[in-house]
């Protein structure tokens, strides 16, 4: 879980993402009948007594009233708020923060870890999240879950992978804190020193098969190293990082808490920012000049606050001193950021908190000043565009993907109603019930 320690961080992107065919696609014509459907989370508007018609796991039609026809299969939601399937633009699947975290790097290979994240991709998929970023993860066992997933070999949610985050030597994304013989078996290709070696670590993870560039543009908390949460590249690394993952296709995201390394990342072209903990007026004018989206990942802030100050607080010394620092700060940031005019995808760094939890994140997002709908269309419309998915996913129309999700009570008076997700339609499978 190197990729998930590099994980209390963040992430980017810009071309090459996979493609939302998917082998759990259901044979026959499916009738999805609506009481409440939010078909398009840009608009906000709600209608009642609606028919999602879905064929080879595309939307055909949405028409008025409860229609089925003969041969095909229908889904009663009549008396459920059904939207399209959320999207959480940071997890971690093969892994999750434990009192074994530490322990679990050094005894899982990484096929385990991909059956570990085969277990964290159903309950995501359960919760409702039918596409997820995953930002830090080992290569071999991220690449093959997601691969895994899109053939249908495994249940769970299409993946934009990243892979293994490129990091400075010693920073946040490299192995820290165990023997030295240890930390050079466990070191990662993904990390580089100057801009030469780290054009070549963004190429090898392409080649690889990253479907977007992590990298981890300042400390992070969950790093076992007291190396402060500040810029770690270089700016001539960054702009280096950037030039060479745009040139093959494939957008940057950059784990950043230190305000340094967010706006050093943003003047180098990056295309969005995980945490930006510390982000000041500066940032936000950066933000806005890229049309950069940042991922405010709320709910890892305040897990790792809640763990630093409890009873069983498993943290190392390093760990605790970075999570006192960065937890509390981290709503009145998404405030600042949201007040500015900053787009915010969705993004819980789950993996940090518990998988099944992600939509822990709204109730979060609310209290730092976005409205139940803007909570909302940060998980759909906002992370769709985030990644160049629009076309496919985010909201509900002829031609898209049909990924639907449906919850009893009104989500837009209540995002806590979508913390208990009742159906699931991934691809037109239906998945749950
Ligand atoms: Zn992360």
């Amino acid at each position: 879980m190197r990729r998930l320690l590099a994980g209390a961080c963040a992430l980017a992107l810009t071309g090459a993402l996979p493609s939302v065919a998917s082998a759990q696609s259901q044979t026959g014509t499916l009738f999805v009948q609506a009481g409440r459907l939010l078909a398009d989370p840009a608009t906000g508007k709600v209608e009642t007594a609606k028919t999602v018609v879905i064929d080879g796991g595309r939307i055909t039609r949405i028409v008025d009233g409860y229609v089925s026809e003969p041969g095909g299969k229908v889904v009663d939601l009549r008396d459920s708020f059904v939207l399209p399937g959320l999207i959480d633009s940071h997890v971690h699947l093969t892994g999750e923060q434990g009192p074994s975290s530490r322990l679990d790097e050094v005894t899982q290979s990484s096929a385990d870890q991909a059956m570990v994240g085969a277990g964290f991709a159903r309950k995501t998929l359960m919760a409702g999240f039918t596409t997820v970023a995953d930002l830090g993860a080992e290569n071999s066992a991220i690449f093959a879950l997601r691969d895994g997933i899109k053939r249908g070999d495994v249940i769970g949610p299409r993946i934009i992978a990243a892979g293994s985050a490129v990091s400075v030597h010693g920073g946040h994304g490299d192995v820290n804190g165990f023997s030295e013989e240890v930390m050079h078996v466990l070191r990662p290709g993904s990390v580089c020193s100057g801009a030469d070696d780290c054009r070549r670590a963004v190429r090898e993870q392409v080649w690889r098969g990253a479907d977007i560039i992590k990298i981890t543009a300042t400390g992070g908390v969950l790093s076992n190293t007291a190396a402060g949460l500040a810029q770690q590249f270089s700016d001539a690394e960054l702009a280096a990082i950037v030039d060479s993952a745009h040139r093959m296709g494939r957008k940057v995201t950059a784990h950043a808490h230190g305000v340094d390394g967010i706006n050093a990342f943003l003047k180098a072209g990056g295309d969005s920012i995980e945490h930006g903990t510390y982000l000041d007026a500066d940032s936000v004018a950066l933000f806005k000049k890229n049309g950069a989206y940042l991922v405010p990942t709320l709910m890892a802030g305040d897990f790792v606050y809640r763990i630093a100050t409890g009873p069983n607080n498993f943290l190392t010394p390093a760990q605790t001193t970075k999570a006192l620092d960065a937890g509390p700060k981290m709503l009145a940031m998404a405030r600042r950021a949201h007040e500015g005019g900053v787009k915010i995808a969705f993004g819980t760094d789950t993996g940090v908190s518990a998988h099944g939890d992600n939509a822990g994140e709204f109730a979060l997002l609310v209290k730092a000043g976005l409205t139940p709908l803007e909570a909302i269309q940060s998980a759909t419309i906002n992370a769709a565009a985030h990644f160049d998915l629009s076309a496919e996913i985010g909201s509900l129309a002829p031609g898209k993907a049909a990924d639907l999700i449906a919850v009893s009570g009104d989500p837009l008076s209540d995002v806590t109603v979508l913390q208990a997700v009742k159906a699931v339609i991934k691809a037109g499978a239906v998945v749950k019930p």
